[in-house]
């Protein structure tokens, strides 16, 4: 049903309007939520999508690309089609265009027809997700340069993967993105180098553990450019990108991608007079309730969150995150109760088998904090050290100098480094102190960890560093 007037949802007696504007993680996992907890009678759903794809993961896009991952629908969780089944209303190409709050409506244009209609709702969900940061520099349009945000850009990477005789690729960024997208182009079989501003890969990591991915990264062959900034993109005869230019030097290119970050996408919301914090991203409650407005809630990439360990607002793009917010939402839009409390900053990524993990505070988050901390780093194995495959990994781990309270922990490793930063997530949602954490009753046979875990061996070094009163 198509309502194109801004009359109210009671046309139909008894029955409520959710409407919801962007159809992925937030998105469909609230409307899913809200159909659970009420019926098609009591509640309406209609869902706007202005892309080709619902339910879809991005972040299985580079596994798609470097081909681990053989076909794209393996990515699609839901389609269209079964969420129409399961009676939410669902218009793809569809693009909201305003939020109208005082009015309670939403008008949205259909992007093949151009036709625009005003919905009106009761409840109304925002999740719009992030916008791909794209430079403003010459050549940065060109034919051959592809961002990896949506399904479409990732067909449109390897459509160019595939008509593009040359080998060499160039990436632009060395987030985790980044890193991922330099492994895929390997395993295709291209010259990868990695252009990145920042003084290490992953800035997601204090720069001494960035330098062992960069390390790692140029044991694969990668070439690896840090602390350069790229001012253009330059072109061939034909028009296509050949090259990527930083004030330094040239490094030429068949293929560029980009992956220099995201910004929420809140331009909607803010034109809406809705509440924007610091970061860019919307503002809620715990109950992703957007503040001020007992009707509209908001999650995923276009919100903000707050750090647990801090105590301050991040914007942090995540689809774990946008999973959860979209079940608060659907719970909470569906009359029922539920609430997010904030993040501790987990994340996980690899570049071929070097696995990268962190959570909490890195050292200039604890400093911003104002925080006095401790800072120790450890080397330790992933299996016992005479178990075959044993590997090295290593453990930084920081805590707060007068409580002992753990703060952060970076893990760079083989084989089971990534996930053994859980033990670090859940350690620092129950605020332990890295001396509780040293008696943690954590599983060990030799061909899973040493006696010691490496987790467990880094607490110890901080806790003793603690009562030394070693501080910065
Ligand atoms: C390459 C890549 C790898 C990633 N890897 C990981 C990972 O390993 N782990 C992890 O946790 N996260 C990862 N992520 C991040 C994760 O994909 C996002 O955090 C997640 O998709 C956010 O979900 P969302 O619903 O908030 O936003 P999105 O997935 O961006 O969905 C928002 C939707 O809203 C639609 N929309 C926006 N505005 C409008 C409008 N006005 N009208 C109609 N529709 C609109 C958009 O078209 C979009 O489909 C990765 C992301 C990328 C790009």
């Amino acid at each position: 049903m198509s309502m194109s007037d801004g009359r109210t949802s009671d046309t139909k007696r008894g029955t409520e309007r959710l409407v919801v504007i962007g159809g992925d993680a937030a998105g469909m996992s609230a409307a899913s939520q809200a159909r659970r907890l009420r019926k098609p009678g009591e509640l309406e759903i209609v869902a706007f999508e202005r892309g080709n794809f619902t339910s879809y993961s991005a972040c299985g896009i580079p596994y798609w690309v470097s081909g681990d991952v053989p076909d794209r629908d393996q990515l699609i969780a839901r389609s269209a089609e079964e969420h129409r089944a399961r009676d939410i209303d669902l218009r793809m190409r569809t693009e909201v265009t305003e939020i109208d709050v005082p009015g309670g409506r939403v008008r949205a244009r259909d992007l093949e027809t151009g036709a625009e209609s005003w919905t009106s709702y009761d409840k109304l969900v925002i999740a719009t997700g992030a916008r791909p940061i794209r430079p403003s520099l010459p050549g940065v349009d060109a034919p051959g340069v592809h961002g990896v945000q949506t399904l479409d850009d990732g067909q449109a990477l390897l459509d160019t993967l595939a008509t593009t005789e040359g080998r060499r690729a160039v990436v632009v960024g060395a987030g985790y993105i980044g890193v991922e997208m330099a492994e895929a182009l390997i395993k295709r079989g291209y010259e990868v180098t990695v252009v990145n501003r920042s003084e290490e890969p992953m800035s997601t990591l204090d720069p001494d553990m960035g330098r062992l991915v960069h390390g790692a990264m140029e044991g694969l062959g990668i070439t690896m450019v840090n602390d350069a900034e790229v001012t253009k993109l330059l072109t061939g005869d034909d028009g296509r990108v050949r090259a990527v230019a930083t004030e330094d030097a040239e490094y030429p290119a068949d293929v560029v991608v980009l992956g220099i970050g995201v910004r929420p996408e809140a331009t909607l919301a803010r034109a809406a007079g809705l509440p924007v914090g610091d970061h860019g991203g919307l503002l809620t409650d715990l109950a992703m309730r957007v503040r001020g407005h007992e009707n509209i809630w908001a999650g995923g990439d276009c919100v903000e969150v707050l750090d647990l360990v801090s105590g301050q607002h991040r914007h942090i793009a995540l689809g774990t995150h946008a999973n959860k917010h979209g079940q608060v939402i659907g719970a909470n839009a569906g009359g029922g109760y539920a609430t997010f409390p904030g993040v501790v900053g987990t994340a996980v990524s690899k570049v071929c088998d070097l696995e990268i993990a962190r959570t909490g505070l890195l050292e200039k988050d604890a400093h911003r904090a104002g925080l006095r901390f401790v800072s120790v780093t450890i080397e330790s194995t992933n299996r016992a050290g005479y178990y075959p495959g044993a590997a090295l990994m290593t453990v930084k781990m920081l805590a707060e100098q007068r409580t002992g309270r753990l703060l952060g922990v970076q893990i760079v490793g083989r084989e089971g480094a990534a996930k053994r930063v859980d033990i670090a997530a859940v350690a620092l949602t129950a605020s332990m102190t890295v001396e509780q954490m040293t008696a943690l009753d954590l599983g060990y046979a030799p061909p899973f960890s040493p006696v010691w875990d490496p987790v467990l061996v880094a607490a110890r070094k901080a806790a003793t560093a603690i009562r030394e009163g070693a501080f910065r």
